[in-house]
């Protein structure tokens, strides 16, 4: 069992939580707690479960203040975007809510004379959840949520790097939820893949890095397990035309930026036809000054740091070898020295001169912008589709036919038409390619997810 330790990434030398990891021989009790509890909270009636949910719910808002001071101190978040984040987060979550009095299943014609046909959907059991840092609400409740709503029970096992969040979620299910039914795991990846083979847990829904994930998958497979995959990106926006390029700057810096460019939907990437180069660049670059990196407690701030020394140091290495020869930084590329120290970068725009260059292929996850340029808009597509990665994608444009070739090119997920990367509640949300392996969370299709399928024939 270790210490976790966890320091503010606007000034490292405060420390803002420290706790211990769970014991490995604690897991088999807690996974043992959480199959009791299950097998009670399917049991109930899906009003009962409303009810009870829509407390636990009540009691997160209650908490909102707390919610964004701690992702403050743990990720150097600015609390406006700590806020907003649990204000989604609980509109999401209240949206899944509305599932607990639909259908669970439905009636097929008869193939047999005196049979009557069912397809009943049933919770999984115990789904196991694993999550990273950079959205510490949004991302365990968007697991949380589907998997109770459906019958299940869920074990938590959040980053090491916010833990607090975690434990105030757990706090709020020790007051509003049957016992064993929320179970917060602390630790890293010994846990977690202790955790992922324990006999009890049924599904295994992971967010995190493909790297990882590729791990998740594998061993899970082991006890022929499903797995839920959300992984990581490297999305692209293009921009076609300049019918309204002051909302297009606006829409793109947001979404490349915000929560300074730590979201696994933030654009990376943006291809911009040629024709366009000099009002682009110089409308972005006018908007990327408006990007003041600083503390949340400085009202000023509008890019908070990176959230963890170790993302620092990945997209300071990033840039410092950086090739020369296939880029051009037109602003930004380095640390910001503030004089409480902690983790910032100059929003960064880095012109892609060769698009077989790093840039477009990795996924940074820090505040850094690849811009490049094209002539045809299959070549824009195309480049665009040229990474491992699928999650999500924007294009600006008024021509119908270059919105069709998009739409009907680009390998994502999801994609945005004249907007910025930023998915809605009631929407799939899930990446293709080495985005996302298995249905997409949000929205209906996470039923597939939470529940299994029953084929029943009822005779007389
Ligand atoms: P990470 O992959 O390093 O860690 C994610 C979680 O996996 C953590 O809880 C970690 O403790 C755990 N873990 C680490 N090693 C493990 C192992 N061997 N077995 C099981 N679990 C293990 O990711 P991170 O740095 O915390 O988060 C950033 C990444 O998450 C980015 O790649 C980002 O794109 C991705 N992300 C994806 C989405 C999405 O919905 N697609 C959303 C948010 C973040």
């Amino acid at each position: 069992m270790q210490n976790i330790e966890v320091y503010n990434p606007a000034s490292p030398e405060e420390l803002v939580w420290s706790g211990t990891e769970t014991a490995l021989d604690q897991l088999p009790g807690l996974a043992e707690a959480a199959k009791k509890s299950q097998k009670e909270w399917e049991a109930l009636t899906g009003r009962q479960r409303l009810d009870i949910l829509t407390a636990f719910l009540d009691g997160i808002e209650a908490r909102t203040s707390d919610l964004a001071d701690c992702m403050v101190r743990e990720l150097g978040k600015l609390r406006g975007e700590a806020i907003g984040e649990v204000g989604k987060s609980l509109v999401e979550a209240r949206w899944m809510l509305g599932r607990c009095l639909e259908k669970s299943g439905k009636i097929m014609a008869s193939a047999r004379p005196g049979i009557r046909s069912m397809v009943i959907r049933r919770p999984r059991g115990v789904v196991l959840a694993i999550t990273p840092w950079n959205f510490p609400i949004l991302t365990p409740l968007r697991k949380i949520t589907p998997a109770l709503v459906f019958g299940n029970a869920i074990l938590l096992k959040p980053s090491v790097d916010a833990p607090g969040t975690a434990m105030i979620l757990q706090q709020v299910a020790d007051q509003s939820l049957p016992k064993g039914l929320l179970t917060v795991i602390m630790g890293g990846a010994d846990i977690a893949s202790a955790a992922i083979r324990c006999p009890q847990v049924d599904v295994v829904t992971f967010t995190g890095s493909t790297q990882v994930g590729r791990k998740v998958m594998s061993a899970a497979a082991e006890g022929l397990k499903e797995v839920s995959l959300e992984l990581g990106g490297k999305n692209p926006a293009i921009v076609h035309d300049a019918v309204n390029m002051e909302k297009t700057i606006d829409d793109i810096v947001r979404a490349a930026f915000a929560n300074t460019g730590q979201r696994c939907t933030a654009i990376s990437r943006v291809l911009v036809q040629q024709e366009l180069r000099e009002p682009f660049l110089n409308s972005l670059l006018a908007r990327m000054k408006l990007l003041i990196p600083g503390p949340s407690s400085n009202d000023e701030s509008t890019l908070g740091p990176l959230s963890t020394k170790a993302q620092y140091d990945k997209v300071c290495e990033f840039l410092k070898h950086i090739n020369p020869e296939q880029t051009d930084i037109l602003t930004g590329g380095s640390p910001v020295d503030l004089p409480g120290g902690g983790y910032f970068f100059e929003p960064t725009l880095v012109e892609v001169t060769d698009s077989k260059c790093e840039i477009n292929f990795s996924e940074i996850f820090g505040p850094v912008l690849g811009v490049e340029f094209y002539e045809k808009v299959d070549d824009a597509i195309s480049r665009a589709n040229a990474t491992e990665y699928g999650l999500t994608s924007s294009v600006f444009a008024s021509d119908i036919s270059v919105i069709r070739a998009f739409e009907e090119g680009i390998e994502s997920g999801m994609l945005h038409i004249n907007h910025g990367t930023f998915p809605d509640e009631n929407m799939p949300f899930g990446g293709w390619k080495a985005s996302g392996v298995g249905a997409p969370s949000v929205g209906e299709e996470s039923e597939q997810f939470y529940t299994r399928v029953q084929a029943i024939y009822e005779g007389v």
